[in-house]
């Protein structure tokens, strides 16, 4: 089921005179309740936390609120630490889970007191002759051709990222002997998926490994980071993940492979994005013109630059018209945005009540992956981005981009003179 949007067509009218649209809006009490429900679900687990992967919602707005709700950060990239930060996650509660990284961010993290996840072999001793080996160390693995992988995702085995099988002997190995003395395990294997025995398998193949590492090389993993990747639903009708049959199901593996192998206690964290924020989030957007060619195309005032997904994956994203869910949807419509790109699309041949200009339409489930992903291509601004508190107010958590924004990197006038 998807969730319904929070505001009515009055209140919005309100709000558009101060905050025109487009914008993405975010509602802080659905977010709590899901993080709490979250972690109710893993309660069982031994020292159970969530990193939420900064990327899917990088605002430090909402990494304060999913902080009170016990969680810690999953950064890649130097702004991303720095988003943690402002947020004031600090040290072990930031995971810092990067690949082709360059030395300052080894730097910062390891200043952070972040825990490192190398994503290679190779960067052990990068690591080393940048910022120093440290006492906690953690490994990506990629089972490669052991693990199927999903759509968005793809095979493992032509995945980017972590280490094969062989190499994480080694580097547990290398790592012992240059002085660390605990050891976390991680692997990311899909993204957007429903299916629960999916992530069920994920924790049973780490826990293997675990046992393993045991066996070969008497390693004990304090912790197992089970990646992100779970999946809701973008369609109305559409199944949650049902997150107590995850949690029972990766119970009975600890159980059977942690606890008889006297492995317990294993830590067990998880770094999710999309699953915490995303079907909190709504893009609001405006009916700019209606065009009717071979098909009929909605205009809004939306475009890629505010959410790719459906652009660049084919994403189906649901769309409502504010004050008309109650219509029948009997026209066919294309909604497209500005950019001269024909996949510019939020949605294709999608079925609406007849559209008119002015109308609002609610694209949903923006709440992860959206703004985030936003460029500037056509020299397009990004939206701003606003909180709906608790209480029922309103916070404008980032600013819509300004021409001057856009000019900040290209001051034509000032760069000719000085280099002509
Ligand atoms: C993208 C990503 C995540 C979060 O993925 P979701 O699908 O948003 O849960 C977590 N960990 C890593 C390493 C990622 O790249």
């Amino acid at each position: 089921m998807l969730n319904q949007f929070p505001l009515s067509s009055e209140q919005i009218d309100q709000i558009t005179r101060k905050h025109p649209t487009p914008f993405h809006l975010y509602d802080e009490k659905l977010i709590r309740k899901n993080a709490q429900k979250f972690y109710k679900a893993f309660s069982w687990m031994p020292g159970f936390k969530n990193y939420f992967a900064v990327k899917a919602l990088p605002n430090p707005f909402i990494l304060k609120i999913l902080k009170e709700e016990g969680m810690g950060a999953d950064c890649s990239s130097l702004s991303e630490l720095i988003l943690a930060q402002k947020a004031g996650i600090t040290e072990e509660n930031i995971m810092f889970t990067s690949n082709d990284t360059p030395a300052e961010e080894f730097v910062e993290a390891s200043n952070l007191g972040a825990i490192v996840n190398l994503d290679d072999i190779s960067h052990i001793e990068f690591l080393e002759n940048c910022a120093g080996f440290p006492e906690l160390i953690s490994f990506r693995y990629n089972p490669g051709p052991l693990k199927e992988g999903n759509v968005i995702i793809g095979n493992p085995e032509e995945a980017k990222y972590g280490l094969t099988r062989e190499q994480i002997f080694e580097a547990y190995r290398i790592s012992k002997e240059k002085g660390a003395k605990r050891f976390g395990l991680h692997t990311m294997v899909a993204s957007n998926e429903l299916n629960e025995d999916y992530h069920i398998e994920t924790a049973r193949m780490l826990f293997e490994l675990v046992v393993e590492l045991k066996e070969r090389l008497g390693l004990k993993i304090e912790f197992v980071d089970l990646g992100g990747g779970y999946g809701i639903p973008y369609r109305p009708g559409q199944k949650e993940i049902d997150l107590d049959a995850v949690s029972a199901g990766i119970k009975a593996e600890y159980d059977r492979l942690i606890v008889a192998n006297d492995l317990h206690p294993l830590k067990i964290v998880m770094e999710n994005g999309r699953m915490i924020t995303g079907p909190y989030g709504w893009l609001v957007t405006k009916v700019r013109h209606i065009k009717m060619i071979y098909r009929d195309y909605a205009g809004v005032d939306a475009s890629m630059a505010n959410l790719m997904r459906p652009g660049m994956y084919g994403s189906y994203h649901h769309i409502t018209v504010l004050g008309k869910e109650d219509r029948v949807c009997d026209h066919k419509y294309d909604v497209t945005g500005c950019l001269c790109e024909n996949n510019d699309k939020f949605a294709v041949e999608r079925m609406l009540p007849e559209l008119e200009i002015g109308d609002i339409l609610i694209i949903h489930s923006t709440g992860a992956h959206g703004h985030a992903m936003g460029f500037n291509y056509n020299g397009q601004l990004r939206s701003a981005e606003l909180l709906l508190r608790e209480n029922g107010s309103l916070l404008e958590i980032r600013r819509a981009e300004t021409l001057d924004d856009y000019f900040a990197t290209l001051d034509f006038e000032k760069l000719e003179k000085e280099q002509f």
